[in-house]
C-alpha cells in the first residue's frame, strides 16, 4: 500500500505538530469530560457544547462500540488509503460512551450493517510533514478477533 518511495503530498499530510497534540485521542481515545453537565465528548473540546463551561477534565472511554451509521468510500481522499471500496461507519461507544466517525477494517463491505458489535485496533492513517507515518485508533468486528 504505502512504500519508502512513495512521495508525500503536502496535501494529504497532517502537520506533525497538530499530530503531537491529538496523540492521545488517536492512540487512546481520550476526549473530555464535562464536569459540570457531565457530557462527555470526542474529539475532545475546550469548551462545552451543552453548558459552554470550561471546566473540561480529559476522559478515556472503551474500546468497544456498536454500528449505528455505515458508509462505504469509493474515492477515498489523497493520502488515506488507496484500498477500495472503504468501509466507515459511525459507532456508538460501549458504556454509554460518545459517537465516533471511524474507518472499519477486517471487515468486508457486505459483513458491515448497523448492530455491528466493534473494537479499537491500532492502524496506520496517513502521513505527517515530516514524512513519519500517523497512526490511530480503527475499529474491527469483534468476530473478527485472532
Ligand atoms: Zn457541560
Amino acid at each position: 500500500m504505502w512504500s519508502q518511495s512513495e512521495p508525500i503530498y503536502r496535501i494529504a499530510t497532517q502537520s506533525t505538530a497538530k499530530a503531537w497534540r491529538n496523540r492521545l485521542a488517536r492512540y487512546r481515545l481520550v476526549g473530555t469530560h464535562c464536569a459540570s453537565c457531565g457530557m462527555d465528548h470526542f474529539p475532545g473540546r475546550h469548551v462545552c457544547p451543552k453548558c459552554h463551561k470550561r471546566d473540561l477534565e480529559p476522559k478515556e472511554f472503551p474500546r468497544t462500540g456498536t454500528v449505528v451509521c455505515t458508509a462505504v468510500d469509493h474515492s477515498p481522499l489523497m493520502g488515506h488509503g488507496e484500498e477500495v471500496p472503504k468501509p466507515l461507519a459511525v459507532i456508538k461507544l460501549s458504556e454509554d460512551g460518545p459517537f465516533v466517525i471511524t474507518d472499519i477494517v477486517d471487515c468486508d463491505v457486505e459483513q458491515l450493517k448497523e448492530g455491528l458489535e466493534v473494537e479499537l485496533v491500532f492502524r496506520k492513517w496517513r502521513r505527517e510533514t515530516n514524512g513519519n507515518y500517523m497512526y490511530g485508533y480503527k475499529f474491527r468486528p469483534i468476530s473478527t478477533r485472532g
